[in-house]
C-alpha cells in the first residue's frame, strides 16, 4: 500500500475555467485524475472550487485528443512528422510575406494559454514577422471594459481585489452572472450579503440567481443600461450625495462632464429604460447609504455597440461617488477566460506592447527594438475583427492562431467562416480539431496547461504560477514551445528553456511587471500588477494615484446610442449567456464526462406568457431566425426571462446550435467588439415534444 499511495503525485495548478483564478492540488497516479484537493493556503479560493475546477479535467485523457500535426491534402488531413508541418508553416507563412508584405498576415492570440505563451506569440508577429496584426479574443469580451476604465482611471483592470468585493457594503451588479460564470467569486458575495449585512443590487435582463438574492433587481429594456447609470449618476449630483472633496483633490474635469448628465432625468430615464423613477432613485439611496460600493459588470454591458461608453458611466459613477482608491470599493469588469487578462496585459494587442505600452510610442519601441535587435513596425495592426474583414477584401491572406475556437466563438459565424474559405494559408493550434481548424492547412497539436508550465493572470490581475502535471500526450507540445520552434524555423534564434526566461524578458521591458519572478511566485505566492522592481504588487490600485501623468483621474461624458435592432419582423429579443457547468464553446468541458452527463445539450429560455402565446412546452425544438442565420434548439420555459426576451445558453459545440449562427457583425464603436447582446429573432415552434 505504500509502494501505491508513493505513486501518486501531488502538484499545483491554477484553473484554466473562468478568470477568478482558484487554484488546487491535483492528485494524480500515471495519467489518471485521483482527484482536486483545494487547500486553505490558495489565495484567491482557498478550500472552495466550482463544479468545473472539481470536475472538468478528463479531457486531457480524451481519445479525440490533437497527437500529431496534421496537414491538409486535398480535402483531408493526414498525419506528418513535426519537421514537416513547421517547415510548411514557415514556408507558407514566408511566402505570403514575400508577395503580400508583413500586414497580410493576422496573428490571434490565446486567452486560455499562459502570459509566457502570450509574449512570445507577439513578439513572433512583431519581432519575427514585422506586423502588429496581433490580437486575442478579449476583444470578444472585455475589451470595452478594458477602454471604459483607460479613459477614466488610467488602468485596465479590477481596481482591487476579490476581498475587497467580500469587505464592501454595497455590491452592484450589472449584465454578469456570476453565480455560474464566476462561482467561487459569486460565492464570497452571497456571504458577505448573508451574514456581513451586505447590500447586494442587480441590474440585468434575466432574474439569475444574484437577482433572486439581490436587495433590488432591476430589469431595464435591453441596450439602456447607460441611461439608468447615468440618471442614478445625475440624481446623485443633484442631491448633493457625490464627494466633493474627493473629486476636488483626486478627479479632472468635474465641470465638464457636468452637463452631459443634464439630459438623463428620471423622466427620461423611465421613459428609455422602462424603469419606474421610484426603483431608480432607490438604487441611488442604496449608493449613498454605503461608505464602500464595487460595480461588477461582465458581458451584459461590454457586448453592446455602446459597450466601452456604458463602461465609461460606471466608472463615472465611481469616480463621482469616491469610490475608488479604498478597501471595499471599486471597478470589478470580470474576466471571463482565465488568462484574459494576461493575453491583453502581455502584449497581444494590435496597438499595445506588454503592459499597455503604446506600439507607436517611440521611446517605448525604440527599448523592444534594441533588446530583440530587430527594427518594428510603427502602425497598430488589425484587431480580430478588422482581421476577418481585411480576409473579405484581400488584404489579410494569411493566419495563425491557437487556442481559440474563432469559428465559433466571433459572432456571426456563417461571415467568419465564408472568410476563413478565403485565406491562402491558415495555421491553428489546439489541443482537440476544433471547429476552427477545419479551415487549416496545417493543424499543430498542442498541450493543454496540465502538461506544461506557465503563469495565468486573474481578474484581479494576480499572475499565479502553475507546474506540470503530465508529460504532453503523444507528440503534443506546449505551445510556447511550438511558437519558439515557429520563429527559429523563420530564421530566429530564440534559445528559452524554460517559462520562467520569457517571464524574466517581460518583466525586463514592461515597467508594470518590473518586480514579476518565478521565484516570488514560487508555489502558493502570487503577485497582482503592477509590481515594483523590489517586488512590491498592487492589490488595491489608486491608492494614490490615478493611472495618468498627473496622477489624477478624468470624468468622461457619454452619450446613449440606442441597440441595434435588425428589423420589425425579428420581434423577440434574443439573450445569451454561459452555464454553471460548461466553458465557453465546450471543447473542454463537453469532453468531461463528470461534466457532461450533468448538461448534455444547451437551450433556450422562454417566458411562461410567450410560450402559451405560441403553443410551445417545456422541451419543445423551436427554430430562432435571425438575418444571419437560423439555429434548432429545445425550449426551458422559465420566468427568469420576462415576456418578449429570450436566453438562449451559449455552450456548445453544436455548430446547429450555437448563437453565434445568428448574431451579427456590427460592434462597440471604440473597440471592435461585437454586438452579441443586442439581436431580435424570429420564434417559430418546429415540434412540440
Ligand atoms: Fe475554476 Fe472559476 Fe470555478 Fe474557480 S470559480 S474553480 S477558477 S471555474
Amino acid at each position: 500500500a505504500a509502494m501505491r499511495h508513493s505513486r501518486i503525485k501531488k502538484t499545483k495548478t491554477v484553473c484554466t475555467y473562468c478568470g477568478v483564478g482558484c487554484s488546487f492540488e491535483i492528485w494524480t497516479k500515471d495519467r489518471e485524475i485521483l482527484k482536486v484537493e483545494p487547500q486553505v493556503d490558495a489565495p484567491v479560493n482557498s478550500i472552495s472550487t466550482c463544479v468545473k475546477g472539481k470536475f472538468g479535467w478528463d479531457f486531457v485523457n480524451s481519445e479525440e485528443r490533437l497527437t500529431q500535426p496534421l496537414i491538409r491534402k486535398g480535402d483531408r488531413f493526414v498525419e506528418s512528422t513535426w519537421e514537416e508541418a513547421l517547415d510548411l508553416v514557415a514556408s507558407g507563412l514566408q511566402k505570403i510575406k514575400e508577395k503580400h508584405g508583413a500586414d497580410s498576415i493576422g496573428f490571434i492570440a490565446s486567452s486560455k494559454c499562459t502570459n509566457e505563451e502570450n509574449y512570445l506569440f507577439q513578439k513572433l508577429s512583431r519581432a519575427v514577422f514585422g506586423t502588429n496584426n496581433v490580437d486575442n479574443c478579449s476583444r470578444y469580451c472585455q475589451s470595452p471594459a478594458t477602454a471604459g476604465l483607460l479613459r477614466t482611471v488610467g488602468i485596465g483592470g479590477d481596481s482591487g481585489t476579490i476581498e475587497d468585493l467580500q469587505k464592501s457594503d454595497f455590491v452592484l451588479i450589472i449584465g454578469a452572472n456570476p453565480a455560474e460564470s464566476h462561482p467561487v467569486l459569486a460565492t464570497r458575495i452571497k456571504r458577505s450579503h448573508k451574514l456581513h449585512g451586505q447590500k447586494l443590487a442587480v441590474i440585468d435582463l434575466r432574474r439569475n440567481e444574484m437577482a433572486e438574492r439581490a436587495d433590488l433587481f432591476l430589469h431595464p429594456k435591453p441596450g439602456t443600461d447607460l441611461v439608468l447609470l447615468s440618471a442614478v449618476t445625475k440624481y446623485i449630483v443633484d442631491q448633493g450625495w457625490h464627494d466633493p472633496s474627493f473629486i476636488e483633490q483626486r478627479v479632472n474635469s468635474f465641470d465638464k462632464y457636468l452637463p452631459s448628465l443634464e439630459k438623463f432625468t428620471l423622466d427620461y430615464a423611465e421613459e428609455i429604460t422602462g424603469i419606474a423613477k421610484e426603483e431608480i432613485i432607490r438604487l441611488a439611496q442604496m449608493i449613498h447609504e454605503a461608505d464602500t460600493m464595487c460595480i461588477c459588470w461582465a458581458m451584459g454591458v461590454t457586448q453592446h455597440i455602446a459597450g466601452t461608453d456604458t463602461s465609461t458611466a460606471i466608472s463615472n459613477l465611481l469616480l463621482i461617488t469616491g469610490n475608488y482608491g479604498k478597501p471595499g470599493a471599486g471597478a470589478f469588469p470580470l474576466r471571463g477566460h482565465n488568462n484574459v487578462q494576461g493575453a491583453s496585459d502581455f502584449g497581444t494587442m494590435p496597438a499595445w506592447f506588454p503592459g499597455y505600452e503604446p506600439v507607436e510610442h517611440d521611446e517605448v519601441r525604440a527599448r523592444y527594438e534594441k533588446a530583440w535587435g530587430v527594427t518594428l513596425p510603427k502602425k497598430p495592426g488589425f484587431n480580430n475583427h478588422q482581421m476577418v474583414e481585411a480576409i473579405t477584401k484581400g488584404k489579410i491572406k494569411a493566419m495563425y492562431l491557437f487556442g481559440e475556437d474563432m469559428a465559433l466563438v466571433d459572432s456571426n459565424s456563417n461571415y467568419v467562416e465564408s472568410a476563413f474559405e478565403m485565406l491562402d494559408f491558415f495555421v491553428v493550434q489546439d489541443v482537440f480539431f476544433s471547429r476552427t481548424a477545419r479551415y487549416a492547412d496545417v493543424v499543430l497539436p498542442a498541450a493543454p496547461s496540465l502538461e506544461k508550465e506557465g503563469t495565468f493572470t486573474n481578474t484581479e490581475r494576480r499572475i499565479q504560477r502553475f507546474y506540470q502535471v503530465f508529460e504532453p500526450l503523444g507528440e503534443s507540445k506546449p505551445d510556447w514551445v511550438i511558437i519558439q520552434e515557429v520563429a527559429n524555423k523563420m530564421g530566429a534564434n530564440w534559445n528559452y528553456q524554460h517559462p520562467s526566461e520569457i517571464m524574466a524578458e517581460a518583466s525586463k521591458l514592461a515597467p508594470v511587471f518590473a518586480g514579476v519572478s518565478y521565484e516570488r511566485l514560487e508555489g502558493w505566492n502570487s503577485q497582482l500588477w503592477p509590481v515594483a522592481p523590489d517586488g512590491l504588487d498592487s492589490p488595491l490600485l489608486y491608492t494614490e494615484r490615478f493611472g495618468f501623468p498627473d496622477g489624477k483621474a478624468r470624468l468622461y461624458p457619454v452619450d446613449w446610442t440606442p441597440p441595434y435592432e435588425p428589423g420589425a419582423e425579428y420581434d423577440i429579443h434574443l439573450n445569451n449567456g454561459r452555464l454553471l457547468e460548461h466553458f465557453h464553446e465546450g471543447n473542454l468541458t463537453y469532453r468531461s464526462k463528470g461534466i457532461t452527463h450533468k448538461v448534455p445539450q444547451p437551450w433556450v429560455e422562454i417566458s411562461p406568457e410567450l410560450a402559451e402565446e405560441r403553443g410551445i412546452k417545456d422541451g419543445s425544438l423551436v427554430s430562432l431566425t435571425s438575418p444571419y442565420g437560423k439555429v434548432e434548439v429545445r425550449a426551458l420555459v422559465t420566468d427568469n426571462v420576462a415576456k418578449n426576451e429570450l436566453y438562449l445558453t451559449m455552450n456548445t459545440t453544436d455548430e446547429n446550435q450555437a448563437v453565434n449562427r445568428l448574431t451579427s457583425s456590427y460592434h462597440d464603436k471604440i473597440t471592435h467588439t461585437p454586438n452579441y447582446k443586442e439581436m431580435s429573432v424570429k420564434l417559430e415552434i418546429v415540434e412540440v415534444e
